[in-house]
């Protein structure tokens, strides 16, 4: 027997968000994007699955490039933050990686570099989130710079939606149309779009989508859960009961002692908490699934454990399984309780929880 916490990843969902994202782009070619270890269900795993359906990877630095060019994956790989020093582009050059170039100490790198093989690169342009890019003013005259740059052999453009989440957010337009005003006529590919771009702001689709979250299968709209969006979610997040007993009313369970039973009741132990990448600040009444039925947790969350109300399934026993989060239980909702969102706790689920394809 081993510790039964694991992730169980389900590749027909993934192949299935993949083609939402597809059919809700039918025009565009799709860069999946697989940055923080695939959102926490592994880059390769995700990587493989994918490779016949997609047509890019976009990824957040050379790492994780490298780890997709090791394991055979062939496609363009674009790096989002680009490189970090003049000592990685002999790197990218070898692994043929695609920088995002997004300021000028970058610019002054390559300008600066001769003697490697050209790579494409994609020029990042902030058209409103305000963190990493060229504002449109200076468009014009870095293209001219990259274009005359020998480490450079081809410039696109992208540009990323802060606010695409919220449907009723017009500034999600306002970066549309300043990014359409700025490639009108370049003849350059372009991409802005998101999950939430893909979804919902049809406007955006341009040349190249980029959707992360919704292949994963959790919502990136505000207001809409995955299902009603047609998403499946991939990774189910599961263990088992480990310990079940009967507390008195009035004693304290866990950390701090701050829950205390209401009246003498079955509490149960799962093997699951925040060393696995379970959010700590789940409260007390987070649901998980008890052999499929919702049961709330009590008490905090421990490193490797939490603990279950189990009043109404007092049939329960140890080794019945546990589902944190999966279908039945989005991972968008315990991450709203925990103040946070589903983003977050997929990738933080801990290396030490073990990956098993369905
Ligand atoms: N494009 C860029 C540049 C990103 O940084 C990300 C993720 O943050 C995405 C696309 C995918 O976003 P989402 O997961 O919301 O689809």
């Amino acid at each position: 027997m081993t510790r039964p916490a694991r992730a169980f990843l389900d590749a027909r969902a993934l192949k299935h968000n993949l083609e939402r994202a597809r059919q809700s782009a039918p025009g565009a070619r799709i860069m999946a994007v697989v940055k923080a270890n695939a959102y926490g269900h592994g880059l390769k795993w995700v990587a493989h699955t994918l490779s016949e359906a997609v047509d890019a990877f976009g990824v957040s630095c050379a790492e994780e490039g490298i780890v997709l060019r090791e394991a055979g994956i062939e496609h363009p790989i674009c790096l989002f933050e680009g490189f970090f020093g003049a000592d990685e582009l002999p790197l990218l050059a070898h692994y043929r990686l695609q920088p995002a170039i997004h300021h000028e100490h970058q610019l002054q790198i390559l300008e600066a570099t001769t003697g490697l093989p050209p790579l494409p690169v994609w020029l990042k342009v902030d058209t409103g989130m305000h963190r990493l890019g060229f504002s449109p003013d200076e468009v014009p005259e870095t293209l001219v710079r990259l274009k005359t740059c020998p480490a450079v052999s081809e410039v696109r453009l992208m540009s990323h939606l802060a606010n695409a989440d919220n449907k009723f957010d017009g500034t999600t337009q306002d970066q549309i149309d300043r990014f359409l005003k700025l490639v009108d006529g370049l003849g350059l590919e372009k991409s802005i779009a998101n999950s939430a771009g893909i979804l919902a702001w049809p406007a955006g689709h341009l040349d190249w989508v980029r959707p992360g979250i919704m292949l994963y299968g959790a919502s990136p709209l505000m207001g809409f859960r995955a299902d009603e969006l047609d998403l499946r979610p991939v990774m189910t997040l599961a263990t088992e009961l480990i310990s079940i007993s009967v507390r008195r009313k009035g004693e304290a369970v866990g950390y701090g002692g701050d829950w205390r039973c209401p009246e003498t009741m079955p509490v149960g132990v799962a093997a699951i908490g925040y060393g696995d990448g379970y959010p700590r600040h789940a409260p007390p009444a987070t649901p998980v699934l008890l052999n499929g039925r919702r049961v709330p947790l009590i008490g905090r969350v421990s490193m490797d454990m939490i603990t279950l109300d189990l009043r109404t399934q007092p049939q329960a026993r140890i080794g019945d399984p546990v589902v944190l989060w999966g279908p039945g239980l989005p991972v968008e909702e315990v991450a709203g309780g925990a103040g946070t969102i589903g983003y977050e706790l997929l990738c933080h689920v801990a290396k030490r929880i073990p990956r098993i394809e369905l």
